[in-house]
């Protein structure tokens, strides 16, 4: 990025940026404090400052200094070297950790980075001074030094107005910073939704026309992006504007296809991102399995039908539609088998919940992934309003006691048909065998 180097930051008080070194925790202070005590430069950079500027509080605190990574494990005892070719430090303290890593440059001398056609970087592997650091970050919002020393932060970009007009912009050329690492595509809408920030007119030029250069990006890198952006508590905003700029297209091919011609997958998704939401915030547990089980649903039901009825038991249709949508998902973004398993088991179970009584239901209600496969099923209703009589049923049940329960599932076979034909039949896809 052969753009203008700006070498002197602004120097902001405490006064404009309200951090106090009470602010950082006694972890990163240890390091920044130790490094300086040697002579090193340290300062908290990146996610943190951002946050505490924005008056949030931050995930982690990291911290970029001029000592070298050698240099790094002399001030530290417990300090340990990670990554090959850049190599960062980790300080620990406990089961706790701080991540240091030194200064890096773009490499504009003879060090050139290594890229693709698409002008991709491929290795990231040089260090720099301080003001280099600065512009090799993505986002100026990203790009504030803190220094607990003098309490100032240290301003290269106007990152500092730019958080303080909600506004987020990349630094230098925007479509060549994007095409040196598309994730900044999705990491642009995640910090957008993160910050309510508005996406900068020259930075937001660009991004549709580029979502295709997120085929390019490792699938493995594509599902932890995936899982900062739709399951770091903002995940409804996220995904709207990861919609907006066609990055779903991309990404979830298959389902966005059929979601064209079906506005209940739409108001599916959604509910779940919605919910997703407020779990979090909430502090219940989410996986990505169930995460998934969503986003894929809409490729799984078209694939199903697919297979048509043929002759083959509907389990092996169903496994073989799970195998389907799997397969071509991953292509692009890699999903490990512990999420993928129980994401179909999520999808399996749905049809065993048209069986409302007997010991098949019995077990379904036993199942460990039964409150997960419930919960889809409540999902499925914003698809397929006709389950709303079965999922209403399952909801019942679950607050009766275990007699009361009992009797419903056991009881006379004719109060249970009465019961039934109250509730609708509600099998959605039809695909409600009991296998
Ligand atoms: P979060 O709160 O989600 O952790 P973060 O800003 O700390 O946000 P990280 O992915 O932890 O994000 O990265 C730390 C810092 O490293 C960023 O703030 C940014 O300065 C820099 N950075 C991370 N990813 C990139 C990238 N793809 N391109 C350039 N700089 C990056
Ligand atoms: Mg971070």
């Amino acid at each position: 990025m052969p753009h203008l180097i700006n070498k002197n930051p602004d120097h902001l008080t405490r006064d404009s940026h309200g951090i106090r070194r009470e602010d950082i925790p006694r972890n990163a202070l240890t390091v920044t404090d130790g490094l300086v005590r040697k002579g090193y430069q340290a300062y908290l950079v990146g996610g943190c400052v951002r946050d505490l500027v924005a008056g949030l509080e931050p995930k982690d605190f990291d911290v970029a200094t001029d000592a070298r990574p050698e240099e790094i494990r002399k001030v530290f005892r417990s300090c340990r070297l990670i990554g090959r070719r850049f190599r960062l430090a980790h300080v620990h303290f406990g089961r706790d950790y701080i991540e240091v890593a030194t200064f890096r440059g773009s490499g504009t001398g003879n060090e050139k980075q290594r890229r693709t056609e698409n002008g991709r970087i491929l290795a990231d592997n040089v260090y720099g001074s301080l003001d280099e650091d600065a512009h090799r970050r993505d986002f100026t919002v990203n790009a504030l030094y803190f220094d607990p020393q003098c309490e100032e932060v240290l301003d290269f970009v106007g990152g500092f107005d730019d958080l303080t007009q909600q506004r987020i912009r990349l630094i230098g050329d925007p479509e060549a910073r994007f095409r040196e690492d598309p994730v900044r595509l999705l990491r642009a809408v995640r910090f957008a939704a993160k910050l309510s920030l508005d996406i900068d007119p020259a930075t937001e030029s660009p991004m549709a026309g580029l979502a295709g250069l997120l085929r390019d990006v490792p699938s493995a890198r594509l599902f932890d992006e995936m899982l900062k952006l739709l399951m770091g508590g903002h995940g409804l905003a996220s995904y709207r504007l990861a919609r907006k700029y066609g990055f779903f297209d991309v990404l979830f091919p298959d389902t966005v296809r059929v979601m064209a011609n079906n506005d209940g997958y739409h108001a599916m998704l959604e509910a779940a991102m919605a919910n997703t939401d407020d779990r979090i915030r909430t502090g219940k547990p989410v996986t990505p399995a169930f995460l998934f089980a969503t986003l894929l649903w809409p490729a799984y039901c078209e694939a199903l039908q697919l297979q048509g009825n043929g002759d083959k038991p509907n389990f092996v249709i169903r496994q073989n539609a799970a195998d389907q949508v799997i397969a071509s998902q991953v292509r692009r973004i890699s999903v490990p088998r512990r999420f993928s398993s129980p994401m179909r088991e999520i999808w399996q179970m749905q049809p065993r919940f048209a069986v409302q009584r007997g010991k098949k239901a019995k077990r379904l209600m036993s199942h460990p992934r039964f409150r997960a496969a419930y919960d889809f099923l409540l999902l499925r209703v914003r698809e397929d309003p006709n389950l709303e009589p079965l999922a209403q049923w399952w909801t019942e049940i679950q607050e009766l006691s275990p007699s009361a329960v009992n009797r419903r599932l056991f009881g006379q076979r004719r109060r249970s048909r009465r019961g039934r034909g109250g509730n609708g039949r509600g099998d959605g896809g039809g695909h409600a065998d009991e296998t």
